[in-house]
C-alpha cells in the first residue's frame, strides 16, 4: 500500500469511502477530524458476534446474534406505538420490537427477507423479544460472514450508527502497516516511544495496541475494556499519562529557568513571631516550614504544595513563609476561594503581624470606591506588605510594587487551569514570585502524581497535640427528634453546635432559602436555645458579626450553608449536624466535620440522611464513620466517585483523559514517573509530539 508513508493525522477523514460532508460533520462532532483521530476513537465495549445462535436455544437476558426469515411485520398500537417483526429460523420464532422506527425500516423488514440481528433478549408482550436490535438484511446468496474478532461498540452521536462507524474504522485500520515495523520510516501512525521504554515497561507497539483495541481476538474477554485489562489500552494509557506528566514537568522546568528573589533563612521577624505564638510547632509543621524556607532561599521560584489535614495548622506555616519575603522588603499575597475564609485569614494575620509592625491589607471583589483606590495605591507602591483577599487579588488592575510570594489557600478549588493562568499573570509583570499552594483536602497520591506533578510536595502529617477524634453517627431523618435532644443537652453544658444545610442544586439562592427555613424551624422547636444563621448571600459585615457572636458564645446553635466548610475556627463548638450528607462528596464532609473537634471536649458529628439511602450512599457515609483521616477519606472518595468529581467538573481541564483513568491505572503512575525521567534525560525530542498528540487542546499552556 502506498499510503504507508502518509502521516495519518494529516489524512482528512473525507478520504475514506462513503465519508461525505454530512458524515464528516457528524464525525467532527465526536472529535474525529483525521485518520489518526479515528484510530484513537476507542470502543466503549465489545460484543461477540462470531456465532449465530439457534432462536430456539436463547433465553431472556442473553445478548445474541440470530439469523432468520421475516414472517410478519406490522405496527402495533397500544400504550406505545411500536413496529413488530417476527423472525423464524428452523428452531423457533422471536419478535423484534422497535419503538422508534421509520417507514424505510418497516419496508426493509419485508416478509420473506433474511435478516441477521444482534441484541439483548427480553421478555416482552409476545414472549421473547429483541428490543431495538442492530440488524442487517442478508441478500440471497451472500456468504454468511462470521466476525473473526470481537465487535467493537464505539461512543457515537445521533444519526451515526455502529455499523457505519465500524466500517470506516476498518478502512482506517487498513492504513496501518501489516506488521508493526519501526524500520518503515515515517510509518503511518508514528511510534513515539523509543524501544528502550517499550522494552523496559513491556508495552505493545502503538500499531499493535490500536489494532488490539479495535479488533480484539475472539478469545479476549468481553470485559477487557471495562476491567482495564486490555494490553492495547494499557499501552495507550501509559503513553497518555506520560504525555501529561511531561507537560507538567515542562511547566515546572520552564518556571525554574526564571529568576526569583532569594530570601535569607532566619529573619528576626520569624524569631519574634514564634516568641509570641501561644504554642510550639508540631514536627510536621517544622518539617514543612524547613522545606519551604530552603526553596525560598533559591534563586528560582518555589512551586510547592502544602498538604495537611484540616486543623493541622497550615496557616502558621504560611505565616512563617510570608515573613521571609517581608523581611527582605517583598510583598506577599494570600488568596482564599471564599470571602469568609479570606476574612478569617485577615483576622489571623492582623493579629499576628500588626504587632510586628507589618502593614496588612485587604482586597475583595466587594472592596469599592475610595477604600479600593487607596488599597490599590498602597499595593502598587509596596507600602502594603501583606495583601489578603479573594480572586480579586489577581485582577488586571491590581499592580504589585514588589510581589515576592503568592500563597493560595484551598488550592483544590482553583484547579489546574487557574493555577497556570495565575502563574502566567504573575509573569506578565516581569515578577517571578514564589508560590505556595495549600490544600485542606488531602490529595490522593494518584492525583498528586498526575494533576499536581508540577509542584513539589510538603505534607503536615500530624495534628496539634490534644485533639480528640470526632465521633461520627449516621442517623435517619426519621429520628430528627433525638437529634434535637442532643443539641439541647450539648447547649445545656455550654457547648455549641452547627447545623449545616445542603442542597443538591448548585443554586445559592435555594440553598440560602433552605437555611433560612431551617433556622426558623429550629428557633421554634428549640425555644431555650439562641439560634443564629449564616449563609453566602449575607453581606460580608453581617457574616463577620454572626461569626463574632458565635465565637463569643452569644449564639449557641449556628445554622449554616456549606459556607462554613472552610476556615471557621470556634473551638467550643463540639456538635455538628449535617443534613442530607449523602449529597456531598466525602472530602467536603470531612472539611465540614473538621469545624468541630478543635477544642478539648469530645466532639460529635451527626450525618442526618434522608431515607431511602442508596447502597452506594450508605457505603460512602460509613467511610466517614470509620475514619477521621483526611488522606484515607480522599482515597476512598476518589475510588467511589472518580477524579472528575473529586477535582470538581469545571476544574478537570488537564485532568480529562482520553484513555487513562487514574483510579484504574493508579499502578501505572510510578512507571510513568520513571519513564518521564528517562525521556527528559535521553529523548527530549519526543516531548513535543507527545504533548501535541494527547493534549493538543490545552497545549497553549505548555508555552506559558
Ligand atoms: P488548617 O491546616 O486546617 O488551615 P489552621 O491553620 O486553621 O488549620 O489551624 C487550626 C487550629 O490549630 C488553629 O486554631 C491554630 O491556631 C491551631 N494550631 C496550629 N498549630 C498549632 C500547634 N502547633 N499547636 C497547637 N495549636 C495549633
Ligand atoms: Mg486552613
Amino acid at each position: 500500500m502506498n499510503t504507508v508513508s502518509q502521516q495519518l493525522d494529516k489524512v482528512p477523514i473525507t478520504r475514506l469511502k462513503g465519508v461525505g460532508p454530512a458524515l464528516e460533520k457528524k464525525l467532527n462532532a465526536i472529535g474525529i477530524h483525521n485518520l489518526q483521530d479515528l484510530l484513537f476513537h476507542l470502543p466503549l465495549r465489545y460484543e461477540d458476534r462470531s456465532r449465530v445462535v439457534a432462536i430456539g436455544s436463547i433465553s431472556a437476558g442473553e445478548t445474541v446474534q440470530i439469523q432468520g426469515e421475516v414472517r410478519s411485520t406490522d405496527i402495533q398500537f397500544g400504550r406505545r406505538r411500536s413496529l413488530r417483526s417476527t423472525v423464524r429460523d428452523n428452531s423457533g420464532f422471536i419478535t423484534l420490537r422497535f419503538f422508534h422506527f421509520s417507514n424505510a425500516q418497516k419496508s426493509s423488514l419485508a416478509v420473506g427477507s433474511q435478516v441477521r440481528c444482534y441484541g439483548e433478549v427480553r421478555r416482552g408482550r409476545s414472549g421473547l423479544e429483541l428490543f431495538h436490535p442492530e440488524y442487517r438484511v442478508v441478500r440471497d446468496n451472500e456468504d454468511i460472514v462470521v466476525e473473526d474478532s470481537l465487535t467493537a461498540i464505539y461512543p457515537t452521536t445521533e444519526g451515526l450508527g455502529q455499523a457505519r462507524l465500524r466500517s470506516i474504522a476498518n478502512q482506517a485500520l487498513a492504513f496501518l502497516p501489516a506488521i508493526a515495523d519501526d524500520s518503515i520510516i515515517g510509518s503511518a501512525l508514528q511510534e513515539l516511544l523509543p524501544d528502550e521504554l517499550i522494552e523496559k515497561f513491556t508495552l505493545h507497539s502503538l500499531v499493535d495496541a490500536i489494532r488490539l483495541i479495535h479488533r480484539p481476538p475472539l478469545e479476549a474477554p468481553l470485559s477487557w475494556l471495562s476491567e482495564g485489562k486490555s494490553p492495547g489500552q494499557h499501552r495507550l494509557s501509559f503513553e497518555e499519562l506520560l504525555a501529561h506528566r511531561l507537560c507538567m514537568r515542562r511547566f515546572k522546568s520552564d518556571a525554574q529557568q526564571q529568576p526569583a528573589p532569594k530570601f535569607g533563612d532566619s529573619p528576626a521577624l520569624v524569631t519574634d513571631f514564634l516568641k509570641a505564638l501561644p504554642f510550639t510547632l508540631t514536627n510536621g509543621q517544622r518539617r514543612a516550614y524547613k522545606e519551604i524556607a530552603e526553596d525560598l532561599a533559591r534563586a528560582c521560584p518555589m512551586l510547592r504544595l502544602l498538604q495537611g489535614d484540616v486543623g493541622s495548622g497550615k496557616t502558621v506555616v504560611a505565616a512563617l513563609s510570608a515573613l521571609h519575603a517581608i523581611a527582605e522588603g517583598y510583598q506577599v499575597a494570600i488568596m482564599a476561594p471564599t470571602e469568609l475564609l479570606a476574612e478569617q485569614h485577615l483576622t489571623n494575620f492582623c493579629q499576628w503581624f500588626e504587632p510586628l509592625g507589618i502593614n496588612v491589607g485587604w482586597l475583595s471583589g466587594k472592596t469599592k470606591g475610595k477604600a479600593r483606590t487607596l488599597q490599590l495605591a498602597s499595593v502598587a507602591n509596596a507600602d502594603c506588605q501583606l495583601l489578603v483577599g479573594t480572586h480579586a487579588l489577581f485582577q488586571d488592575e491590581v499592580i504589585y510594587g514588589k510581589l515576592g510570594l503568592i500563597i493560595i489557600d484551598e488550592q483544590h478549588r482553583f484547579g489546574v487551569h487557574q493555577r497556570l493562568a495565575l502563574r502566567e499573570k504573575a509573569n506578565q509583570h516581569a515578577l517571578n514570585p514564589h508560590q505556595l499552594v495549600m490544600t485542606a483536602t488531602p490529595i490522593p497520591r494518584t492525583l498528586a502524581m498526575s494533576a499536581y506533578a508540577d509542584l513539589d510536595n510538603s505534607i503536615i502529617d500530624e495534628l496539634p497535640p490534644g485533639r480528640i477524634p470526632v465521633n461520627t453517627a449516621i442517623i435517619s431523618n426519621d429520628r430528627r427528634d433525638q437529634v434535637m435532644q442532643r443539641i439541647e443537652s450539648a447547649c445545656k453544658v455550654n457547648n455549641q453546635a452547627y447545623w449545616v444545610c445542603t442542597l443538591i442544586e448548585e443554586n445559592e439562592v435555594l440553598q440560602c432559602q433552605a437555611a433560612e427555613v431551617t433556622a426558623e424551624q429550629l428557633t421554634t422547636q428549640l425555644p431555650d436555645i439562641r439560634v443564629g444563621l449564616i449563609h453566602g448571600r449575607m453581606k460580608p459585615q453581617e457574616k463577620v458579626e454572626i461569626m463574632q457572636r458565635f465565637k463569643q458564645g452569644d449564639l449557641q446553635l449556628l445554622v449554616a450553608t456549606t459556607v462554613i466548610e472552610v476556615g471557621v475556627d470556634v473551638p467550643n463548638a463540639s456538635l455538628m449536624v449535617i443534613e442530607n450528607p449523602e449529597r456531598l462528596g466525602l472530602a467536603q464532609l470531612h472539611q465540614l466535620r473538621g469545624r468541630v473537634g478543635r477544642g478539648s471536649t469530645h466532639s460529635h458529628c451527626i450525618l442526618l440522611y434522608q431515607t431511602p439511602l442508596s447502597k452506594a450512599g450508605k457505603q460512602r457515609l460509613s467511610v466517614m464513620r470509620e475514619s477521621n483521616d483526611g488522606f484515607y477519606i480522599a482515597e476512598k472518595d476518589l475510588e467511589l466517585r472518580g477524579p472528575g468529581q473529586v477535582l470538581g467538573t469545571q476544574q478537570t481541564g488537564l485532568m480529562s483523559f482520553k484513555v487513562a483513568d487514574i483510579s484504574r491505572d493508579a499502578d501505572l503512575l510510578d512507571q510513568v514517573k520513571n519513564a518521564s525521567e528517562i525521556v527528559l534525560e535521553k529523548y527530549p525530542e519526543i516531548i513535543d509530539p507527545l504533548i501535541q498528540r494527547w493534549l493538543a487542546d490545552n497545549v497553549h499552556y505548555a508555552n506559558v
